[in-house]
């Protein structure tokens, strides 16, 4: 039998309500139980790859292609689990089903409405996600706050399920209690009202997780208690902290995982950190630092959301750099720059490793081709990610092949030297203007060359990894780059597309056509970042 785990948000967004759902399944998971988690998006976005990453963090990738929130990406670090399209819903998804079936006269001539038809396809789609996963416990993440006007069906949603099987449900709060720097003291209030505010939409949360800055204080405790209806024990302190890796550790030590088994009827079991423990240890203590740079466009917008736009990116560094017993100092490059002063390359020296990411269109892109110029010639471990393999190649093609404006056709379509292009299909949808859900996306096989670092690196032949992208490396050119040095260290074979390429004589020159980032678990460094690390650890000489 799946129970299911609503975890939701009061006060104010941001509060980490994704790592909150990551590390209640991650104490689940630890006591022996199959768990699973769901993302419900209150956006009418059918999906977030339509949405900017700079407002609204990375779009994060399923194995079977669906592209999500960023919170996605936590679950599955957190769960060690791959999460499915099932398991992801935005309103834009509910309402076209709901339109659809309507269009399909599958409601039988009757007046469609939003209450009860919208509620019930967000229980049928938490059902279908129950089958699907076949787990003991779905927690399932409501986005936004509570009180909003964009997620009451969501609310409503879940108010009916738990009517219907009472001792199936839970509800989680997290909240926020702000410390107003004028008066020093920890507030309840908005908690206070945040619980009222869910009473409304009737529901009563079981658990509320009170974040802070600081630890909550026994009277803090007992205030929400009592004025939300809820057991002391069940006020949950949720203080800051330095990692988000421990946060199931701290949520442990106020006894979550029991609290919840109990409510459910259920036995306690002991939960096995072990591993967990150990990594956080690193995290705490590791002294010596590990500089890695990733050479981006930059964004206006703040250091903050550029962190959220490449979170995969960062976690996965910071999984390799731990897994060394390092610590990662992670530092944003401006590849604008160097396209103004060259002589500012030279800080590229500085670093032990650096990674040029994914991305789209024109900006940055020729600062980013210098930046590759430089770590081949200076022999900088070097790891590209989706565009980074494409600019990498055209970095190849023009300084070493002689194809002088080689480049790709997403900026350049009429360059003579097409080296990265988009493949006929594609191009179509591109032209039908059909962008939504319609990239390369999701799980694609990888042959490996058994003479290349990937294959060291993975220790096997074929390996699936995670695609979001329409452009592709142009295989007319492949002969005139090889012969310059470029590898081709991987391939789908099903379409003979290039999906890694290396350099020779070069410690780490290795770009991926995928993106490795989504794989990476804290406990589980991808291999590509792992041997990019440890070609960094060389070159820093620690
Ligand atoms: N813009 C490139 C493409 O669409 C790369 C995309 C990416 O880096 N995710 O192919």
């Amino acid at each position: 039998m799946t129970r299911y785990i609503f975890i939701c948000g009061g006060v104010i967004s941001g509060v980490g309500k994704g790592v909150a759902t990551a590390s209640i399944g991650a104490i689940l998971k630890s006591k022996g139980f199959k768990v699973s988690a769901m993302k419900i998006d209150p956006y009418l976005n059918v999906d977030a790859g339509t949405m900017n990453p700079i407002e609204h963090g990375e779009v994060f990738v399923t194995e079977d292609g669906e592209e999500t929130d960023q919170d996605v990406g936590h679950y599955e670090r957190f769960l060690d689990n791959n999460i499915y399209a099932v398991n992801y819903m935005t309103s834009g998804k509910v309402y076209l089903s709901v339109i659809e079936k309507e269009r399909n006269l599958e409601y039988d001539g009757k007046c469609v409405e939003t209450i009860p038809h919208i509620p019930n396809e967000v229980i049928r789609r938490i059902k279908a996600a129950e089958r699907k996963t076949k787990a003991d416990f779905l927690l399932i993440e409501i986005g936004g706050t509570v009180g909003e006007y964009q997620n009451n069906v969501f609310f409503e949603a879940a108010r009916r399920l738990k009517l219907k099987y009472p001792e199936k449900v839970l509800f989680v709060l997290v909240t926020y209690l702000p410390i107003p720097s004028k008066l020093g003291e920890m507030k309840t209030k908005p908690t206070q009202m945040a619980i009222r505010t869910l009473n409304s939409l009737g529901v009563q949360p079981d658990i509320v997780l009170a974040r802070s800055q600081l630890p909550l204080d026994r009277p803090r405790k007992r205030k929400i208690s009592v004025s939300g209806n809820i057991d002391i024990k069940d006020v949950i302190s949720a203080p800051d902290v330095e990692s988000i890796y421990e946060v199931p550790l701290n949520f442990e030590k106020e006894k979550i995982g029991e609290r919840i088994l109990k409510k459910f009827g259920l036995k306690n079991r002991p939960s096995r950190f072990k591993e967990w423990e150990r990594l956080v240890k690193v995290i705490e203590t590791a002294k010596k630092s590990l500089k890695i740079g990733i050479v981006g466009k930059y964004f206006q917008t703040g250091k903050f959301v550029l962190a959220d736009s490449y979170i995969s990116v960062i976690e996965a560094i910071k999984h390799s750099v731990w897994h060394f017993g390092f610590k990662p100092e992670i530092k944003w490059l401006n590849a604008e720059k160097y396209e103004k002063n060259s002589s500012a390359l030279k800080e590229l020296e500085d670093f032990s490793a650096v990674i040029v990411p994914g991305g789209f269109g024109k900006r940055g892109v020729e600062g980013k081709i210098l930046a590759i110029k430089y770590v081949r010639e200076h022999k900088i471990p070097f790891l590209g990610l989706c565009y980074g393999l494409q600019l990498a190649t055209i970095e190849i093609a023009r300084h070493l092949a002689g194809l002088k404006k080689a480049h790709t056709t997403e900026v350049d379509s009429h360059t003579s030297f097409p080296v990265i292009d988009i493949l006929s299909d594609q191009r179509e949808k591109i032209e039908k203007k059909d962008y939504g859900g319609t990239m390369r996306l999701g799980a694609y096989k990888c042959q490996l060359n058994q003479n290349s670092l990937a294959y060291r690196a993975y220790k096997k032949r074929t390996v699936y990894e995670r695609h979001r992208h329409r452009y592709e490396v142009n295989n007319k050119f492949l002969l005139q780059l090889k012969k310059v040095g470029l590898k081709v260290a991987g391939k789908n074979p099903e379409r003979n597309l290039v999906e890694i390429i290396e350099f020779k004589d070069h410690p780490y020159f290795v770009a991926t056509q995928f993106h490795p980032e989504f794989k990476s678990r804290p406990l589980r460094p991808h291999p590509l970042f792992r041997e990019l690390i440890r070609q960094a650890i060389k070159r820093a000489g620690i």
